[in-house]
This record gives C-alpha cells, sequence and structure tokens, in this order.
C-alpha cells in the first residue's frame, strides 16, 4: 500500500473515472460506457467533458481487467493533449466500491498528495458540465466531502416487501445525488481504506462511504442534464438530444468502381469476401467503403477521398480503407457533427452480397461508431448490363447524411 505523498498542494485536481461497470441494465451491446452516442462512445464523451471543464486536472480512469481493448479504443479519437493527461487505467474489483478503491491506491502510488482534490465520477454521466464541475472543485477544497445534489419533484414513498407505504420523508429535505463526487484525497483514500479493512460492502457511493468513516458531507447543486444513463431509454433519448442540438442537416453521395483482377477474394465494407477474383486498386480496393468515404466529405463539402490519401503516396499502397472512413468521421466531429446516416448500394453480379450483408453493416456500424439501425447496406444487379453485368468489376453508391452545429 503506498503511503500518500504531500508533495502535491492543495492547486492540484484529479478525476477519477469508475468505467468498471458491465452496465446490465442498459440491455445488449456491451457495457454501456463503451457504447456509441451520437457518434462518439460514452466514455470518449465523459472523459472530454471532464478534461476540458478542468483545464489543469488530470484523469485516472478505472476499468475492468477485460476491457483494456475497448478503453484504448475508446480514448484514440481524444486530441493528443488530452491523452496526454490520462494516467494509465487502474483495473476495478468486484463491486463498485472496490473499483473506486483501487483507483485511489493507484492514484496514491502515482504520487497524487492528500491535499489534492480528487472528483470521483460515474462514466456513464458524459453530460456533465463546466459550471459543476468547478463547483465541484471548490466543494472539495471548502468542505472535503461534497456531493452534488438536485431537489426530487417527485414525492418518494418508502415501501414495505409487500408493497405497503411505510413512509412519505418530507420532499424538501431529499436531493438526488449525481457525481462528480468531491473530496480531498487523503480524506477519502482513508476512508475507503477503512471501509476495506472493515470488510463493508453495502455502500452505493462515495459519499457513503465518507459517511460511514465519520465525515460530514455536504450537498452543492448538481444539474438537471447531467443524467446517468442507465436503461436503453435514456440511451434514445440521449442520441436524440444530440441529434437536436445539430440543427444544419447536410447529405452527401459518393460514387467508386473497382475492376476485377486477379485474386481470391475481395474488401466490401470492410468484411472480406471470397471470390474467384479479386479487386485492382492501390489501397485494399474496398469500393463500397471508397463510396461512403466520399459521401461523408461530400456531406462537408471536404474534397474527396484522393485528396486526402493521394493514390501517389505510397503510404497508402495496400492500406485497410477503414483508416480512410474513420478519417472522414473523425473530420465530422472535428467540427462539432456526426453522421447521422449511411445508405449504400453495390452493383454486381457476383459476389452474391446477400449472405454478406448483415456482416457487413455491422462491420461499417462498428468503424463509424454508429447504431446498426443507422446503415443501410443494399446490393443489385445491372442486369448483365454495362461492365458490372459483364463481371469486369463492382461500383458502389452511397449517401450521406450528416448534422453539424
Ligand atoms: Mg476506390
Amino acid at each position: 500500500m503506498a503511503e500518500v505523498g504531500t508533495n502535491m498542494d492543495a492547486g492540484d485536481a484529479f478525476f477519477l473515472v469508475v468505467a468498471a461497470g458491465r452496465g446490465a441494465r442498459a440491455g445488449a451491446g456491451g457495457p454501456k460506457q463503451y457504447r456509441a452516442l451520437a457518434g462518439r462512445q460514452v466514455l470518449t464523451r465523459t472523459i472530454e467533458a471532464l478534461l476540458d471543464g478542468a483545464p489543469g486536472a488530470q484523469a485516472m480512469v478505472v476499468i475492468h481487467a477485460d476491457d483494456l481493448d475497448l478503453y484504448e479504443a475508446a480514448i484514440a479519437p481524444l486530441p493528443e493533449a488530452l491523452r496526454a493527461r490520462l494516467f494509465s487505467p487502474a483495473i476495478g474489483g468486484a463491486t463498485r466500491q472496490d473499483s473506486v478503491c483501487n483507483g485511489l491506491e493507484a492514484l496514491a502510488e502515482a504520487g497524487v498528495g492528500a491535499n489534492a482534490a480528487v472528483l470521483i465520477h460515474d462514466a456513464a454521466r458524459p453530460f456533465v458540465g463546466r459550471e459543476l464541475i468547478l463547483r465541484a472543485l471548490e466543494a472539495a477544497r471548502e468542505k472535503g466531502a461534497a456531493v452534488p445534489g438536485v431537489a426530487v419533484t417527485d414525492t418518494i414513498k418508502e415501501v414495505a416487501e409487500d408493497s405497503r407505504v411505510v413512509e412519505t420523508p418530507d420532499r424538501a429535505t431529499l436531493r438526488a445525488v449525481q457525481t462528480p463526487q468531491a473530496f480531498g484525497f487523503g480524506l477519502i483514500l482513508a476512508a475507503h481504506r477503512a471501509v476495506r479493512a472493515d470488510g463493508c460492502r453495502e455502500l452505493t457511493d462515495d459519499a457513503a462511504v465518507a459517511e460511514w468513516a465519520g465525515h460530514c458531507v455536504f450537498v452543492f447543486p448538481g444539474e438537471s442534464g447531467n443524467i446517468k444513463l442507465t436503461t436503453p431509454e435514456d440511451f434514445l433519448r440521449a442520441e436524440a438530444k444530440l441529434l437536436n442540438d445539430l440543427p444544419d442537416v447536410r447529405t452527401g453521395q459518393g460514387f467508386d468502381v473497382h475492376a476485377f483482377g486477379e485474386g481470391d477474394h475481395v474488401w466490401l465494407g470492410g468484411v472480406k469476401v471470397a471470390h474467384d477474383r479479386g479487386l485492382v486498386g492501390h489501397s485494399d480496393a474496398d469500393v463500397l467503403l471508397h463510396a461512403i468515404t466520399d459521401a461523408v466529405l461530400g456531406a462537408i463539402a471536404d474534397g474527396d477521398i484522393g485528396a486526402h490519401f493521394p493514390p501517389s503516396d505510397p503510404q497508402w499502397r495496400g492500406a485497410s480503407s477503414d483508416r480512410f472512413l474513420r478519417h472522414a468521421v473523425d473530420l465530422v466531429a472535428a467540427r462539432g457533427g456526426r453522421v447521422a446516416h449511411v445508405d449504400a448500394t453495390l452493383i454486381c453480379e457476383r459476389p452474391k452480397v446477400g449472405p454478406h450483408r448483415e456482416a457487413i453493416r455491422a462491420k461499417i456500424a462498428e468503424i463509424m461508431s454508429l447504431p446498426l439501425d443507422r446503415v443501410a447496406v443494399k446490393a443489385t444487379t445491372s442486369e448483365r448490363l454495362g461492365f458490372t453485368g459483364r463481371q469486369e468489376g463492382i461500383a458502389a453508391l452511397a449517401m450521406a447524411t450528416v448534422r453539424l452545429p
């Protein structure tokens, strides 16, 4: 166990982001903190909001031991200046409480001092605002232990196991508590260590840990928009909210052709499809991803795939085309926008696309961080007419809807 250092002063501030949960209530689709929300993973959004909100602060994320690859993918889209402010992730434990304790120990190992402020935040609250972060930092320094709370608008009933109402607490005295929960680092580390040593495992937030250890915990104003994404409905509402914040709707179109040559497979939408011929091209000749990339670039009026990735540049020889598409999606994100929908059509006699269609959709959705229901892939022949009908090559058409601020 590391001693708590004193080499940092009270001006130091750290975020501990709790991202080790499995998110079972959010339905299928893997841990909710790694799901895409309007084209960007929840965890990516949360880290960005925190670090942008407190320019001097650093952050550590507590992750599940199985999630290292997911974590790396989530931080990859962050600007280098933000990534530089992240510690290596800590590995969580069996409960949220264990995970936070592990994270605090890792911060202590990293030399965080007792007088520093630490804000402990749920990864599933990506809408945390700058004002709230500033209030939390101030509260950590002034109170030592404080949590954001909002007034309760529903009447709360305490009920027995048989659903009988036992009590109706006075609503005026109740607060729904959020994160970031704000503490002096030495105080909350010691409290977590004491709870762990005692074997107490029932505490659902860090304020309760501080309370258990005998500290006075204060409440400061939270934000109604700082919701915790818990259920599939929460995700749908959050998607809709983010979409409505992007009123400038653009449509882009793309078209591409590659000729057949020698080979035993073709790449279609990032999926390797066995065929008795290959497609000729400088990169992997993924005609479908090229058309979609051009559609996205067209929607933001930012040139075409050839301008961004010149065929004359040897570094793109044999390149996997998902990089081109991801770059176009990142250009949209850099403008504060998102791709809302993609519709693409492959035109060829062979190979038969039908058996691969769902795999191709899923791959495109993954590359673009889009929900599956926002990716359409269709296929048609040209009734043996023209170059596609003579099986000289494959053509692809695509349209992308992009929303910008
Ligand atoms: Mg091409």
